[in-house]
């Protein structure tokens, strides 16, 4: 197009001002603001500007994109002040999935959320006494309830701090900085890419001390270890992996007994720290805050958001001497968590002195029974069935497992019911996409070409909606 042509074009776009007059966007600044409409407003004119320039407007087109003008600057409005982080339904059956989030809270810690974080509480503040108080006291007294205040002979307290990375910081710098840690080569993990136990050593400016092979270690190679520097025994659960064959590691007792001898803390990083018995849901082999705790060990980390079912939180159990020292280190004071986690895992914990533990949304998933699940997912083959008006979309009903996920028993897995979809116009991977790019977006498994929803991770009440994504997943 010749440029005095465009250069017309150019002079028909309207002013920012003179949009800001029109009476639609008059609306959008009374309900969002000045600022946020003006941005909206400069972004539309400069793509229609850039789209004069590239001929893709002329002055045909251009009449009609000014027509939609005021229209285009409300959907970019819109997506301008969209949440970036939103609820999506959770269908790959992975109960602790650290992408989606962990662990759902319980309906009832919003209400605990809203009622002491919407205003002032008395988080550090003592009733009694009118005088400044301790956080911790909050939940501390929970978790003496749930772990009993006296535990192998010593008082047991608890602390919280952002996440279990920062627990296992907290204890190492505050029980042994400057000296050497003992801790076992097959147990030098790495969670989630960010979190090895070699690094947070260092920067608890502790020497790791590594003793025995990847597969085999006995207690024979940590007493070898010990010398005048060294400050404590770690132990650290391999939570998303599993060493199997010609393997060896010595039980917690023998660990225990040998610290004792020594005169040396043991401390273990539970990873998932499960507060209740997980056999009864069919989960073996995962260490429970209790047994370690009985069985001697001094100290336990664990994460709130894990097995625990909670928020984001590192808690740290065990001897009360030990947390102290832990409590009185400053880096405590930079690892500490606000008012909305201890309200909500206070609610939580609450849950669990009631053994109320279906209020616990991911106890509550674990513990959901395979005939439930297949019962809800027939409703939902039923429904897309009948709904569907062409009929690209096949769902199947398959046996298939959930997983515990989030660096939790890394090998169990509970029995349920998977829908598969077919669909004979698109594959896998965009069909998965259009489930991510709904409202709300789906996440799903993709395996082998097929896409897996599970719905022990589906809250009942998003049956429904789940259902009428899948319905609406025609066309090509
Ligand atoms: C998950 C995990 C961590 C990290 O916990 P965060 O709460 O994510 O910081 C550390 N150690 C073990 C063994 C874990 O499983």
């Amino acid at each position: 197009m010749p440029a005095a042509n465009k250069s017309a074009l150019f002079q028909k776009l309207p002013s920012t001002d003179e949009l800001l007059h029109d009476p639609q966007i008059h609306g959008l600044v009374e309900s969002d603001g000045h600022a946020p409409v003006t941005e909206s407003i400069r972004v539309v004119l400069a793509r229609l500007r850039e789209e004069i320039s590239a001929d893709q407007l002329d002055e045909k087109s251009l009449p009609i994109a000014l027509g939609g003008l005021s229209a285009a600057v409300e959907r970019q409005l819109r997506q301008s002040l969209r949440y970036s982080l939103r609820p999506l339904i959770n269908a790959t059956g992975v109960i602790l999935h650290t992408n989606l989030g962990r662990a759902p809270l319980a309906a009832s810690a919003f209400d605990h959320i809203r009622g002491t974080a919407s205003g002032y509480s008395n988080l550090e503040f003592d009733l009694k006494t009118g005088e400044r108080g301790k956080r911790d006291v909050h939940v501390d007294r929970l978790f003496q309830r749930l772990l009993g205040s006296d535990c192998a002979g010593s008082v047991i307290s608890t602390i919280v701090v952002n996440n279990n990375a920062a627990a296992v910081l907290l204890a190492l710098n505050s029980l042994a900085e400057g000296g050497e840690v003992i801790v076992s080569r097959g147990e030098l993990v790495e969670i989630g890419g960010s979190f090895r136990i070699p690094d947070v050593m260092s920067k608890s400016n502790t020497t790791l001390r590594e003793v025995g092979t990847t597969n085999r270690t006995r207690v024979a190679d940590y007493e070898n270890a010990i010398n005048d520097r060294t400050r404590l025994l770690l132990r650290v659960h391999r939570s998303n992996f599993e060493i199997t064959g010609f393997t060896e590691q010595p039980s917690v007792a023998e660990l225990v007994a040998l610290a004792q001898r020594r005169k040396l803390p043991l401390i273990e990083d539970l990873g998932s720290g499960a507060l209740i018995d997980l056999r009864s849901v069919g989960i073996n082999g995962e260490p429970g805050v209790l047994d370690s705790l009985q069985a001697g060990v001094d100290i336990v980390t664990y994460s709130g958001d894990k097995l625990l079912g909670g928020p984001q939180a590192g808690l740290i159990s065990g001897r009360a001497d030990l947390v102290a020292r832990m409590r009185s280190n400053p880096l405590f004071r930079a690892l500490r968590v606000d008012k909305l986690t201890y309200a909500a895992l206070e609610t939580t914990l609450i849950a669990y002195v009631k053994h109320d533990h279906d209020a616990v949304p991911v106890l509550r998933m674990m513990r959901l029974a395979k005939n439930e699940i297949t019962r809800r997912a027939e409703a939902v083959l039923s429904h897309v069935e009948s709904s569907q008006t062409s009929q690209q979309l096949k769902l199947e009903l398959l046996d298939g497992e959930s997983v515990v996920g989030g660096g939790a028993a890394p090998s169990a897995v509970l029995p349920t019911t998977l829908i598969a979809l077919i669909h004979s116009g698109v594959g896998a991977n965009e069909l998965s996409a259009r489930l991510r790019a709904g409202t709300p977006p789906i996440a799903a498994r993709v395996e082998e070409g097929h896409i897996l929803l599970d719905l022990r991770t589906v809250f009942p009440e998003q049956d429904d909606i789940l259902s009428a994504a899948l319905a609406s997943l025609t066309g090509n």
